[in-house]
């Protein structure tokens, strides 16, 4: 039982894999949101963000150890690094400007929990309250600044396709690998998929 379990899981990850990673469809219209590495199609802002959250992980500890940023320092940085990825998307950077502000975002996501870390310490060690308000100030930027910028992602992806001679059929050339691998799923739900026999 345990085993076919495993399978069925396996089986699944096989069945959405490309667009798990991909997180946009595969036709030529969204083929500058991906990178395809060795045939894999990899999100171009994850991919980018994921990067800069590497830098961020290696710099920003160095910063508030050896540079002694403290919390009002970190939530200035925090700005630089965070503007370019609004502004890039509303004034409709070129793809690599976009590229790099992602990186800066990625290192910004890192930036953020920092900030809000050392300003906690502080809050709590010495109470100091302004590193409470600087806390929360920057956590709800971080929540608000991240749901308005996915809705207009998600604005602007629906809108290419909205534009594409392709919406509204059944099948597209973007979605034709992903609807077929949604039949096949929902067939290995209802367990006539993949036969036993
Ligand atoms: S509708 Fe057009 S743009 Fe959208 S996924 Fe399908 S082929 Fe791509």
């Amino acid at each position: 039982m345990l085993k076919n379990k495993r399978n069925i899981k396996a089986e699944e990850r096989w069945l959405i894999y490309p667009y798990r990673w991909a997180h946009h469809p595969l036709c030529e219209k969204f083929s500058d949101h991906v990178y395809t590495i060795k045939g894999y199609k990899i999100c171009r802002g994850c991919f980018n963000m994921y990067l800069g959250m590497l830098v961020g992980m290696i710099i920003i500890p160095l910063l508030v150890l050896y540079a002694k940023f403290n919390y009002l320092y970190l939530f200035i940085l925090l700005w630089f690094l965070f503007l370019p990825t609004p502004l890039s998307v509303y004034l409709h950077a070129r793809r690599v400007v976009k590229d790099i502000s992602r990186q800066l975002l990625g290192i910004g996501i890192i930036t953020t929990f920092t900030t809000i870390t050392v300003a906690l310490i502080s809050f709590f060690k010495n109470k100091d309250y302004w590193g409470l308000v600087v806390a929360i100030i920057v956590f709800f930027i971080y929540v608000l600044s991240y749901k308005i910028l996915s809705k207009e992602r998600e604005r602007r992806n629906r809108a290419i396709c909205m534009s594409c001679e392709q919406y509204g059929l059944p099948k597209c050339e973007g979605l034709e690998s992903y609807y077929e691998r949604a039949i096949g799923l929902s067939a290995l739900r209802e367990g006539d998929a993949f036969g036993e026999e």
